[in-house]
């Protein structure tokens, strides 16, 4: 419909940068269906502004653009403006209709009266910044009530230094800002933009704002942000853990608590035996690393007299139990594989790999037990094994968390949570 391009290029041109760009010229406006210029008059979208100092000649066929004389009113014998043509020496003069030098321009301020009214706010929008930003008020939309602003140049490269830095933005709770153009954000992280190109139209020959549209918008924000908070709490010896809009409650693991520790340091490595005493040490009251991985092992059924590379020997109850962890892991490695989870998969080949190893150090040659592996292979293993028991139950309960977990988590000798993009939990 001619009526809402109109409109659209009038919105478009409330963006133009410069002042005298964003009028529009009798010669535009005498391309318009007739009853148009009045109808945006009438509307107050548009309102007569300051006369054309430039006009395209009509005297001759270049069509040049040229400055405006205007003879001072005093002139006894023409009073009309001309033109001087630069095409054509035979013209010299070009006398220009005094209509043809009406603009009429796009006010800003008018605009941001004509939003407010359309959403029924009875305040006078406030100017917070020149020209640019205006406070209409909180609306009370079905879909919730948040504070509208209109602003002006969203895409300006001076954007994030007027509308991030601006107080009254950034301390709105639930800024919904709109803009006459198409805008983009990224300042302003927490704002919901809706472009009035979309949003503003002509039906039965009035303005009219589609409220219904606003009303999704907000609704989808909202809900989106109750989306992000995501938990990771303990209470008493149950989990609680929401990501992405879904709550589980699992029963309290080590697992759950070294992931509970990589998720509160978000990005950060940490080496697997400070992991290891961090968790432990919480959990228990003292932190001594020796202590706690000798405590871990003898809960996995190892059975060892002490840690470290001094250390020592595997009994007959610790090679059964090494026995059973590798047919454990051979199963779960067949799972993984079944599913083409490619990464525990791999984690329980390397598993596997070392403990067959281990065995063969411990128990190989000559059948002499030998020393352990080294404490880091070890507190790396123990805290690997427990992050996937924890992601196996995860994943039972809610695919979506557990895909994230898979994505974002890196379990080597120096486990870490690195998700991309950042999420944000309460821990
Ligand atoms: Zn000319």
């Amino acid at each position: 419909m001619i009526l809402n391009d109109l409109l659209g290029h009038i919105l478009l041109r409330t963006e133009m940068m410069t002042a005298g760009s964003n009028a529009f010229t009798a010669d535009e406006v005498a391309g318009w269906p007739e009853g148009t210029l009045d109808f945006f008059v009438w509307q107050r979208l548009l309102s007569p502004g300051t006369p054309a100092q430039q006009v395209v000649c009509d005297g001759c066929e270049e069509g040049c653009f040229m400055p405006v004389e205007v003879p001072p009113a005093e002139t006894p014998l023409s009073t009309a403006p001309f033109i001087i043509c630069n095409q054509r020496d035979d013209i010299g003069r070009v006398r220009v209709d005094p209509d043809r030098l009406k603009r009429w321009g796009v006010d800003p301020v008018l605009l941001s009266r004509l939003i407010s009214k359309l959403l029924g706010l009875d305040q006078t929008p406030q100017e917070l910044v020149r020209r640019r930003l205006w406070f209409l008020g909180r609306a009370n939309l079905p879909g919730g009530s948040p504070e509208v602003f209109l602003a002006r140049g969203l895409s300006w490269t001076d954007a994030g230094e007027i509308f991030g830095h601006n107080r009254d933005l950034r301390e709105s709770s639930s800024p919904l800002i709109f803009a006459p153009g198409k805008s983009s954000n990224g300042f302003l992280p927490k704002a919901t933009l809706v472009s009035l190109d979309r949003l503003l139209s002509i039906r039965k020959d009035q303005l009219a704002l589609d409220l219904e549209a606003i009303n999704r918008v907000i609704a989808t924000k909202s809900k989106t942000e109750s989306f992000t908070g995501n938990v990771f709490q303990k209470t008493g010896q149950f989990w609680t853990i929401s990501y992405d809009g879904r709550t589980l409650r699992l029963k309290d693991s080590k697992g759950l608590q070294f992931l509970h520790f990589l998720l509160a340091h978000p990005g950060e490595e940490f080496h697997a035996q400070r992991l290891l005493a961090e968790v432990e040490g919480n959990a228990s009251g003292h932190g001594d690393t020796s202590t706690t991985m000798e405590r871990q092992f003898l809960n996995d059924g190892l059975n060892v007299s002490s840690l470290g590379d001094a250390g020592p020997v595997l009994d007959d109850q610790a090679r059964k139990a090494y026995k059973q962890r590798l047919d454990d892991l051979a199963a779960e490695l067949e799972e993984a594989r079944e599913f083409n989870e490619y990464e525990r998969a791999e984690r329980f080949e390397g598993e596997m790999e070392a403990l067959t190893k281990e065995l063969a150090a411990a128990y190989g040659l000559g059948g002499r037990p030998r020393k352990l592996a080294d404490p880091d292979e070890k507190a790396r293993k123990t805290i690997s094994k427990a992050i996937g028991r924890a992601l196996k139950h995860i994943k039972e309960n809610d695919e979506n968390l557990w895909r994230h977990l898979q994505n974002a988590l890196s379990l080597g000798l120096f486990p870490t949570y690195k998700p991309h993009p950042p999420v944000i939990w309460i821990i």
